[in-house]
C-alpha cells in the first residue's frame, strides 16, 4: 500500500470500494477512518508516528531506525536505552500520508488506547478463534480460478 518514503501508493474510489467490499487485516481496524481519507486524497488528520520508540525497526546491521522507510535516524541497538528510545517520541515529517502498517497500528494502540480500545477488542476476538486447518500432504492444492 506505500510507496517510498512510506507514502501511500495508491488512492481514488477503487480502492475505497476495494476497502469497503474486502477490508485489509485486522491491523487496519486501528486507523480505519484515517485510511479512507488518505485514499480519497486527505492527507490532514494529525497523529503521532511512535517510530523508533515503541515501535523498534532493527536493520540487519544491528541499527534502530525509526521504520523501514526512514533511515536518517539510526543507532546502534546495543547504545539503546530508555532516554536515547524517548529522543524518538516526537513528531516525524513523514507522518502526513503515511501508510506503513504495522508501525502505525503501534502507534496508535500504544500512543491512544482509549480511542482504539474498539479495534484491540475486536483483534483479540479474532485471534482467539479456532484457525483453519492446514492442507495434509495427500491433499490436492485446489486449481486457480
Ligand atoms: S511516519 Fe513513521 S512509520 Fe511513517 S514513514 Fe515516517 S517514520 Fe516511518
Amino acid at each position: 500500500m506505500h510507496g517510498k518514503g512510506g507514502q501511500i501508493a495508491i488512492k481514488g474510489e477503487k480502492y475505497l470500494a476495494l476497502l469497503d467490499k474486502y477490508g485489509v487485516f485486522e491491523g487496519v481496524n486501528f486507523y480505519g477512518e484515517h485510511l479512507k481519507e488518505m485514499l480519497a486524497g486527505d492527507f490532514s488528520r494529525p497523529w503521532k508516528c511512535l517510530g523508533g520508540f515503541k515501535f523498534l525497526y532493527v536493520t540487519a546491521a544491528g541499527t534502530i531506525q525509526w521504520c523501514a522507510q526512514q533511515r536518517g535516524v539510526a543507532f546502534d541497538l546495543m547504545s539503546a536505552t530508555p532516554e536515547r528510545l524517548q529522543t524518538n517520541n516526537v513528531h516525524k515529517p513523514c507522518e502526513a500520508g503515511c501508510s506503513l502498517g504495522c508501525v502505525r497500528m503501534v502507534s496508535h494502540t500504544l500512543g491512544e488506547p482509549l480511542k482504539t480500545f474498539g479495534a484491540s477488542v475486536k483483534l483479540a476476538i479474532g485471534m482467539s478463534k479456532p484457525k483453519a486447518k492446514a492442507c495434509s500432504p495427500d491433499q490436492k492444492t485446489p486449481a486457480p480460478v
